[in-house]
């Protein structure tokens, strides 16, 4: 059975998404707002969701991120519900990728998960429960050309959700991969169309996915019925990775 203070989580939580201004991140942010949770976002720059708090920060920097992490305490108090989602492509083949293709990527992919979860892992900490989900990809574990940098952050997120479940599994906090394939965003909208053409031809379901079928994957994980779910990568690649 599920202890009380876990049973008391599923509405009202204090959740927040990093990224969660547009893409997969506000369809994340979106359904957490629906089940009435308090929902804070981290954005660089534009507008501000309807019905979120918007904090401004860049999760390259350490101050940045206390200083959101502050704010949502302040208003929202501690976080329960982390969702480690904003991320970057710097695409190009191996030959050609330079020293700061590798390292801006793993720096906000990889490095930028590691400082989020790093402080929100405090206030979890007191509260004895939270759940952190990370948004890896497909290619973390399948590998794709031209992405050994974005490959290498998302395969990396998993070996963080593994040694937080280890590390801190008995404090009623949870960490899980979601391995999305590919989603339509702006992210996906850049690929050149043989690209996404391509693509399309290897995946078992015939199509791409929409934000909102991530998010209710994310969903899920955070709330009562996988409470016993950790240290997980579930796919959400309409088959490609075949359950990797
Ligand atoms: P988008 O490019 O549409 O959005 C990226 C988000 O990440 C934006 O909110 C952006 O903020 C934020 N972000 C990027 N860099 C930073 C940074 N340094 N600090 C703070 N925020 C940052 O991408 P998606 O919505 O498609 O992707 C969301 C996540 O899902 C990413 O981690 C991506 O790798 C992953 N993913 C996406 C797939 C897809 O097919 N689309 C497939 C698999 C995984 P801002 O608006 O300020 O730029």
């Amino acid at each position: 059975m599920a202890p009380d203070a876990e049973s008391k989580t599923t509405t009202g939580r204090s959740v927040l998404v990093t990224g969660g201004n547009r893409g997969i991140g506000l369809a994340i942010a979106k359904v957490f707002v629906a089940n009435g949770d308090r929902v804070a976002i981290t954005y660089r720059k534009g507008e501000i969701p309807a019905g979120m708090l918007g904090v401004r920060a860049d999760v390259t920097s350490e101050e940045q991120i206390d200083a959101a992490f502050t704010r949502v305490e302040a208003e929202h108090g501690p976080v329960e519900v982390l969702v480690a989602n904003a991320g970057m492509t710097r695409d190009t083949l191996l030959l050609r990728m330079s020293e700061s293709d590798f390292t801006d990527v793993v720096d906000t992919n990889l490095s930028g998960a590691f400082r989020v979860i790093k402080r929100a892992s405090r206030g979890m900490i007191r509260l004895r429960r939270g759940r952190i989900i990370l948004i890896s990809s497909v290619t973390g574990l399948y590998g794709a050309p031209g992405q050994i940098n974005y490959s290498a952050s998302k395969a990396g997120l998993v070996g963080i959700a593994r040694s937080i479940t280890r590390e801190l599994g008995s404090r009623g906090i949870t960490a899980n991969v979601v391995a999305p394939g590919f989603i339509d965003t702006d992210m996906t909208a850049a690929l050149p169309e043989e690209t996404r053409r391509s693509y399309l031809a290897t995946i078992p379901a015939g199509r791409f996915a929409s934000p909102d079928e991530v998010a209710g994957v994310v969903s899920w994980l955070a709330g009562d019925a996988a409470g016993y779910i950790s240290g997980a990568v579930i796919p959400v690649d309409g088959g490609l990775g075949m359950g990797h």
